[in-house]
């Protein structure tokens, strides 16, 4: 494969230009992504929190519904008391009051313990979202630079696309073929610079006819990866020795 060298060697600078900034292109919808991702969850423990905390809220508005009920009772039982004839029936009324009482001790304290942890739940839904509006503030500033450096790489793409056609067109026809074929299949990894007497891409050591056709500025093929081998610019060749 006869080609010019110093051609071959700028286009494969101009695809591993390419290749980069389309890994860039697709990298940037994946970090915003990522961090829409991380936002979800920080909105879910938000949500989260404020379910719990309004449950603790429901336990204790239940407790005082009971305490009012419980106290409503011994009023009741209170009056009843000086309606009482018998001795029996005043005992037995002062039980249940004093039972009742118990009841109520019991609730007070069930209250006193769960508004305490409505006290912690709020603090956990205060935390839970600063975290969230930090998360949020995070992915608006990273989702605005993605998009920013995106018209810039866009940009730079086309600039580089241009580049790319002007230096194919300058291919010579009967190798242009080859190299067409080989870039479609391997992108940027269609060529290679020669590396001391190895393949740049896959170090197989070069035959010394194909180190031959290299210095006389030829392409040849890497019989091993299938890369297009390329002269470097200062042309060292065999810089390594030769085990
Ligand atoms: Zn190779």
């Amino acid at each position: 494969m006869i080609a010019n060298a110093d051609a071959l060697r700028e286009l494969h600078r101009i695809h591993k230009q390419l290749a980069d900034l389309t890994t860039e292109l697709a990298r940037g919808p994946k970090t915003i992504l990522a961090h829409g991702k991380k936002t979800d969850i920080l909105q879910a423990a938000a949500d989260d929190a404020e379910a719990e905390t309004r449950n603790v809220r429901m336990f204790v508005d239940d407790k005082n519904l009971q305490l009012k009920i419980r106290e409503g009772r011994i009023a009741d039982l209170r009056a009843k008391l000086n309606a009482c004839s018998t001795n029996k029936e005043y005992q037995a009324l002062q039980e249940q009051i004093a039972a009742d009482a118990m009841a109520c001790s019991v609730l007070e304290d069930e209250i006193l313990e769960a508004l305490e942890k409505v006290e912690e739940r709020q603090a956990a839904v205060v935390r839970a979202k600063k975290s969230l509006a930090a998360g949020q503030a995070e992915l608006g500033k990273v989702t605005e630079s993605v998009n920013q450096r995106e018209g810039v790489v866009k940009g730079e793409l086309k600039r580089i696309e241009a580049q790319l056609a002007t230096a194919e067109d300058a291919l010579p026809a009967d190798f242009k073929a080859d190299y067409q074929r080989i870039v479609q299949i391997k992108g940027e990894d269609a060529m290679a610079v020669l590396d001391g007497e190895s393949c740049g891409g896959c170090y197989q050591r070069l035959t010394i006819n194909m180190v031959s056709e290299l210095l006389m500025s030829r392409v040849v093929t890497c019989q091993g990866c299938g890369r297009m081998i390329y002269p470097p610019e200062d042309r060292s060749i065999g810089s390594r020795p030769r085990d």
